[in-house]
């Protein structure tokens, strides 16, 4: 069943209104028409099963016939901070972590990234990064729609720690050395140590194809990351936030069963 995701204000009480792309897209390629069902979000909390009452390109009007509570959600909130990889291998990491059930992503600049920062290029990319999102949320039937942050300089991002339970980097070096601490002990020890939280926050960190300096592990660490490897090959950027996403939502007992 077709599904969507509206803003609030288009989510009513009684009815919701479907506009823009996703009204043309409704009625133009899927032959949409009154009496049609599907399913509706408002990206937050709402989800409702709707009838259809009115439908064109420009607006599709449509009953709620019944409100949904089927939560898709993972019960962790895992953002991945990915610096910004060459062509479109942000779009991957943003359409496979939004199937997985990313929180957010947080594109993010360092040392060895090897395209060149562009902020006019960046703010266009956003725009497609957030259509991916919302096409991804609404095929994989999430609840939600993750965010996708502003792109924030290495300092930016290290300043931001505070605001996560858990912040884990991706080292290589540890991962290849074997001596690294693999996801599942980061998390173990995380666990023991700290009380418990409801909704844990944690920001997983990846670097670019050129990887990260040993100067920003060291400055990672100080600030509070924990390093942890992904096993003793070396992932492709664009790979090892989606490895790194599974592995924690696998520990976290959300890819099926406990
Ligand atoms: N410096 C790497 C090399 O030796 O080829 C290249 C960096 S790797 C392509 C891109 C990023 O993925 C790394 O900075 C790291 O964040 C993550 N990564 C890849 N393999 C990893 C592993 N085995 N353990 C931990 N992180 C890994």
């Amino acid at each position: 069943m077709q599904r969507y995701f509206v803003a609030a204000e288009q989510f009513g009480d009684s009815e919701i209104r479907i506009i823009g792309e996703d009204a043309h897209h409704a009625v133009r390629v899927m032959r949409t028409k009154p009496g049609d069902k599907f399913i509706v979000s408002d990206g937050q909390s709402r989800t409702a099963l709707v009838t259809v009452l009115e439908a064109s390109p420009m607006v599709i009007k449509a009953q709620i016939v019944e409100r949904l509570s089927a939560d898709s959600e993972p019960s962790w909130d895992i953002t991945i901070a990915q610096s910004l990889p060459k062509s479109d291998k942000m779009e991957l990491v943003i359409q496979k972590g939004t199937e997985i059930g990313a929180y957010a992503f947080v594109p993010f600049q360092s040392e060895r990234m090897v395209v060149q920062y562009d902020a006019k290029k960046e703010a266009k990319r956003i725009d497609r990064w957030n259509k991916i999102a919302k096409e991804a949320a609404e095929q994989a039937h999430r609840n939600r729609i993750p965010s996708i942050e502003p792109v924030q300089s290495w300092q930016e991002l290290i300043q931001s720690f505070g605001s996560y339970d858990l912040v884990l980097f991706c080292y290589e070096r540890e991962g290849h050395a074997a001596h690294g601490r693999g996801v599942r002990l980061a998390i173990r020890e995380w666990l023991e140590n700290s009380a418990a939280v409801s909704t844990p926050n944690v920001l997983l960190i990846v670097g670019s194809e050129g990887g990260f300096t040993d100067r920003e592990a060291a400055e990672a660490e100080a600030a509070g990351a924990v390093l942890v490897g992904l096993g003793r090959r070396i992932l492709r950027t664009e790979t090892a936030g989606i490895v790194g996403l599974t592995c924690l939502l696998y520990e976290s007992g959300e890819m099926g069963g406990a």
